[in-house]
């Protein structure tokens, strides 16, 4: 094992000194090279010299999304155009991507943590790893693939799709581990089912999944679909990639986040205030050793928590929930605030529904309505009026609002999508 040690995260004696010295360097180096936080620390009166380590973080002013936006596409980056290695951009919803870049110092940090990320998941050097992500401008793609590298293992580049083809690498291959997005990891069961595997069967004893928020049910039903230990692998473009967070084989639910690279706060949405442990809130992240795109404070936009107490398996890096949900797919139906994942942990709460499902929201009049439509397990003998009654009654109890309509459907019913994040949300209010 002495080939992962410098893959390790620090003992805590170090961590806090590691910390506070990357952040003051940060700082300086984003206030030096970057006009945008320069401007941004003068007008909130804060120089560089005020920040000697994680201590004085809350001097920092919070960094939005619209940083890209307003310095697209390279306003933001503390290097010269010589000294990067790689760009990759996210695909925005709306207006232009948010553009990353990596200098060559970026790219070794993040094989680094991925590749720690992958062995704390239980991916071990010598194993077999197909990577279902798309390869390109996607940081899912490339990052992953790196990392698998890193860690000694063998990276099978599929890249997203030909799902027939996936199945059919898994078995010839004796693929030891996959990654993809959690629908995916779904699609793959079934159409590994379709062609007469029973996906528990399959050799795959590790499942890591990232890029789409995914609550502890679809973690769960994912493992044991594919008799395989199941975790789920955060990050984002604008801090690295995937690789910021992820969860162990032996805890039991609950990323590390690899502080030493990652400085994680927990805030208040709404004032940007911190929040105490263990309350829910949007997750800030600060880069303590990105060169070419330092962030800091970066809104990242998700929910979650910080978990109390120790992990079972050791490891002392700090513990955040499964993202519960991001602050921009809240939905407001009928001033009730809904995150579509609350839905997903209700309906797989169920075992005589499938986890494929889609929520449709209309406006009558001025009275929104919600529609959620799930299919049927296969083999589930069920009476789909009773089943839709306690779906309704259940959903009512979690999201403190009564759906319109709950209908259940056959399986295969709803849309599979083989490339890209699933779509369940259809807001038709505008
Ligand atoms: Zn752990």
């Amino acid at each position: 094992m002495d080939s992962l040690e410098p893959l390790r995260f620090p003992d805590s004696e170090d961590l806090r000194t590691l910390q506070d010295e990357r952040l003051a360097e940060t700082v300086e180096r984003a206030y030096e090279n970057v006009p945008y936080y320069r401007e941004r620390l003068d007008d909130h009166g804060v120089t560089p010299s005020d920040v000697d380590g994680v201590d004085d973080v809350e001097k920092l002013p919070l960094t939005t999304k619209a940083a890209f936006t307003e310095n697209y596409p390279d306003g933001l980056f503390a290097v010269d155009d010589a000294e990067l290695r790689r760009i990759h951009a996210s695909s925005g919803t709306t207006g232009k991507p948010k553009v990353v870049g990596y200098t060559e110092g970026d790219l070794d940090v993040w094989e680094r943590v991925m590749a720690r990320g992958l062995a704390t998941a239980g991916v071990e050097p010598g194993d077999t790893v197909q990577n279902m992500a798309g390869y390109g401008l996607f940081t899912g793609g490339l990052g992953v693939h790196d990392a698998i590298e890193r860690l000694g293992a063998t990276v099978v580049p599929t890249g997203s799709g030909a799902t027939r083809r996936q199945v059919e690498l898994m078995v010839d291959l004796d693929t030891d581990a996959v990654h993809c997005t959690p629908s995916y990891a779904l699609y793959l069961a079934e159409t590994a089912e379709e062609m007469g595997h029973d996906p528990a069967d399959l050799p795959v004893s590790t499942v890591v999944f990232g890029a789409e928020s995914s609550t502890e049910a679809m973690r769960e039903e994912i493992g044991e679909r594919f008799d395989a230990t199941a975790v789920d692998n955060y990050g984002l473009s604008e801090i690295i990639g995937p690789g910021v967070a992820i969860e162990c084989a032996e805890g039991d639910g609950g990323l590390h986040v690899w502080e030493d690279h990652f400085y994680p706060e927990i805030v208040d949405p709404d004032t940007g205030e911190p929040v105490p442990e263990g309350e829910e809130g949007e997750l800030v992240l600060t880069t303590l050793t990105k060169e070419a795109l330092p962030m800091l404070r970066y809104r990242t936009g998700d929910v979650t928590s910080f978990l109390p107490g120790e992990c079972p398996c050791g490891c002392e890096a700090r513990r955040i929930g499964s993202i519960t949900g991001r602050t921009d797919d809240l939905l407001v139906v009928r001033g009730v605030n809904v995150y579509p994942t609350e839905i997903e942990s209700v309906l797989l709460e169920f075992d005589a529904v499938a986890p494929y499902y889609r929520v449709d929201l209309y406006r009558d009049g001025s009275m929104d309505t919600i529609e959620i439509t799930v299919e049927r397990e296969g083999d589930a003998a069920v009476d789909p009026d009773e089943l839709e009654s306690r779906l309704s009654d259940r959903l009512a109890d979690v999201l403190t609002l009564t759906p319109d309509e709950v209908a259940v459907v056959d399986p295969g019913a709803l849309d599979r999508t083989e490339t890209g994040k699933v779509k369940r949300v259809f807001d038709h209010r505008e």
